[in-house]
């Protein structure tokens, strides 16, 4: 309650009540009105800050019970993960060892999403970095096992042409040696039996009676069939995969250009045809056109033993049949 003031009266000698203007009044309510306002809403305040109405108290725990479920995921997530790492260990160091593929690109499995922000809408939020670790996670789970898939559909590619390329790249000798050969000239620098120099001999020569059965050494199709040079009469057989051999020197061979072959086929005859010192059988394997050593070639139908006497055989640095 505003202080009553008074004046003093010279006339009446009395202390007189002076009576408030409306403006005076007026100001004292609206004094009134404003301050009460004001501890109302400093009350508020105190009130919502430091006390929780309980449907703010239903929805943090809501928040809470929202960010243990986050963690959890995470945790699982985490152990997806290494399930994940495991397979592509296994892709990379087993699978694709066997089908002699080369292991995917390590950076093409961590790859994650380039360009535009894919996490702005979970940006601003008291548990963003919760929520935009989550998100991530999960794309980069997402994404390998993709790479993954990919993967396993291309092994099974190569192992359904896994068969045929066995059967095709070159495993056994042309002439069975079991039934003995006269002897045996390996690939490398090799005395030439008629220059009786030093020369690069590009293939092995398997000595046998002419007559003795050539075969083919792994399924294929027939590329050449005629005469060349020192070779005399020789047969030129495409495996695919980037193999091919030739068979040099044959008395005839019984084989057309173009006819399919399967590994163990009759082709021809041991002869002495061409640059030659005696009945033999000059065999090449080419890998991409170059020659390579046929001894790796040849291991399918002999036992240890007899591969190991071919193999010290072929590695004298003897006189080649050519
Ligand atoms: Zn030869």
């Amino acid at each position: 309650m505003a202080k009553a003031k008074y004046h003093y009266n010279s006339h009446t000698l009395k202390y007189e009540k002076i009576k408030p203007s409306t403006r005076t009044w007026a100001l004292r309510i609206l004094g009134f009105l404003t301050s009460s306002f004001a501890c109302a809403l400093l009350l508020f305040y105190v009130g919502f800050t430091f006390f929780d109405s309980p449907r703010e108290k239903q929805l943090q725990r809501e928040v809470d019970q929202m960010v243990l479920q986050y963690n959890l995921m995470q945790e699982r997530m985490k152990r997806i993960d290494a399930s994940l790492e495991s397979m592509q260990d296994r892709d990379d160091n087993i699978y694709r060892v066997i089908f002699e593929a080369d292991p995917i690109d390590p950076d093409i499995r961590k790859a994650g999403f380039g360009g535009v922000n894919r996490y702005k809408n979970l940006e601003h939020f008291s548990n963003s970095a919760l929520m935009i670790e989550t998100a991530k996670k999960l794309d980069y789970i997402t994404k390998a096992l993709y790479v993954q898939s990919k993967s396993y559909d291309e092994l099974t590619d190569m192992a359904k042409s896994k068969a045929e390329m066995m059967a095709s790249i070159p495993a056994i000798q042309p002439v069975d040696s079991r039934k003995g050969h006269a002897g045996v000239s390996g690939f490398g620098t090799r005395i030439h039996p008629v220059y009786k120099i030093r020369k690069m001999h590009a293939g092995i020569d398997f000595a046998a009676p002419a007559g003795t059965p050539i075969y083919a050494t792994g399924n294929g199709k027939v590329e050449a069939a005629g005469v060349d040079g020192g070779y005399g009469r020789r047969v030129v057989i495409d495996h695919g995969y980037s193999y091919k051999t030739l068979y040099g020197h044959m008395s005839r061979f019984t084989v057309k250009v173009g006819q399919q072959v399967k590994r163990g086929d009759l082709i021809g005859y041991v002869g002495n045809t061409g640059i030659s010192t005696g009945p033999h059988v000059h065999y090449e394997v080419r890998k991409n056109n170059q020659p390579v050593n046929p001894i790796n070639f040849i291991y399918n139908d002999l036992t240890p033993a007899e591969y190991v006497a071919i193999l010290d055989a072929a590695s004298q640095e003897n006189q080649s049949f050519d």
